[in-house]
């Protein structure tokens, strides 16, 4: 879908494809496109009735070895390493008839339709995530002393875990609730847009909080390290010789 000067605004998107006899001739670029770089075909959005706004979109399906199509630079992003993010090209690509998914015309419906559906995976991902954190956090609170005991019995820390563990809870709630809709048919764009938003918020919130990762994995992980609210409290780290935010005191104390 997305392009250089199209994102939210789908409507916009300039890739077009005209038709010539039995091939779509297909013309444009797209950017920010997931396993761009490893699919082995990608459906294209293009208008094939440029006049008609966003109801000229028609999805084509385009496959690797076809000539004119080529991959573009593998963008740079701070996270989400497993999945490639690229840029395409199309020139003239010939694409058969038959590679059309649906109607032509119908393309931004169906991309709409499905929207609910993509939000939600991304609601799905994030309380993974926070949940995956919390319970790292929770771990390290049990196995890391001070003062003669584990951090996770002083008082301070139980109150942000308590926190925590609620808002992780009631994160799971929701979008299980919004599962079980879109099992339905019910879950609406609005009620996929709040799951998303809101565990999005939640997922940062928790990995705010949390610990970092364990000392050899400490040169990879310095938003994690730097976002973790025990590391700045507690040291200056040997790695990236970031003081915290309230000094070098324990500095002798510093795992990571
Ligand atoms: C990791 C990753 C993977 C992706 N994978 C894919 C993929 O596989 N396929 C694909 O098609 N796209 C993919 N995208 C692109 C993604 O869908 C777009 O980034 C998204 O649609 C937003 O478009 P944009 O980045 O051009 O921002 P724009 O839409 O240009 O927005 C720019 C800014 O304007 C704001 N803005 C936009 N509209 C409004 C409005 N109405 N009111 C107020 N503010 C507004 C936005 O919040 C944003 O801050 C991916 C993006 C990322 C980061």
């Amino acid at each position: 879908m997305i392009e250089p000067d199209a994102g939210s605004d789908l409507a916009a998107i300039r890739t077009t494809t005209l038709r010539d006899g039995d091939v779509y001739l297909l013309n444009g670029q797209k950017t920010f496109i997931s396993n761009g770089i490893l699919n082995d075909l990608v459906i294209a959005a293009a208008k094939t009735s440029p006049e008609a706004g966003h109801k000229g979109i028609s999805p084509l399906v385009v496959e690797r070895d076809m000539p004119g199509y080529e991959r573009g630079r593998r963008l740079e992003k701070i996270g989400l390493h497993a999945q490639d993010t690229a840029e395409l090209f199309f020139h003239n690509v010939r694409v058969p008839r038959d590679h059309l998914l649906g109607e032509e015309g119908q393309g931004f419906r169906y991309l709409m339709e499905q929207l609910p559906r993509e939000r939600l995976a991304i609601a799905v991902g994030a309380v993974a995530a926070a949940e995956a954190a919390l319970e790292q956090t929770i771990r390290y609170c049990r196995e890391r002393e001070a003062f003669g005991r584990p951090i996770g019995a002083l008082q301070s820390v139980r109150f942000t875990l308590a926190e925590l563990v609620t808002e992780v809870q009631i994160g799971r709630v929701f979008v299980d609730q919004c599962m079980l809709a879109l099992n339905r048919g019910e879950l609406t764009a609005e009620t996929a847009a709040m799951a998303k938003w809101w565990t999005t918020e939640l997922q940062r919130g928790v990995c705010r909080h949390a610990q970092p990762t364990p000392r050899s994995d400490c040169a990879r992980s310095r938003a994690q390290r730097q976002a973790c609210a025990g590391h700045q409290a507690a040291c200056r780290c040997r790695h990236s010789g970031a003081r915290s935010r309230r000094g070098s005191r324990g500095s002798r104390g510093c795992q990571y």
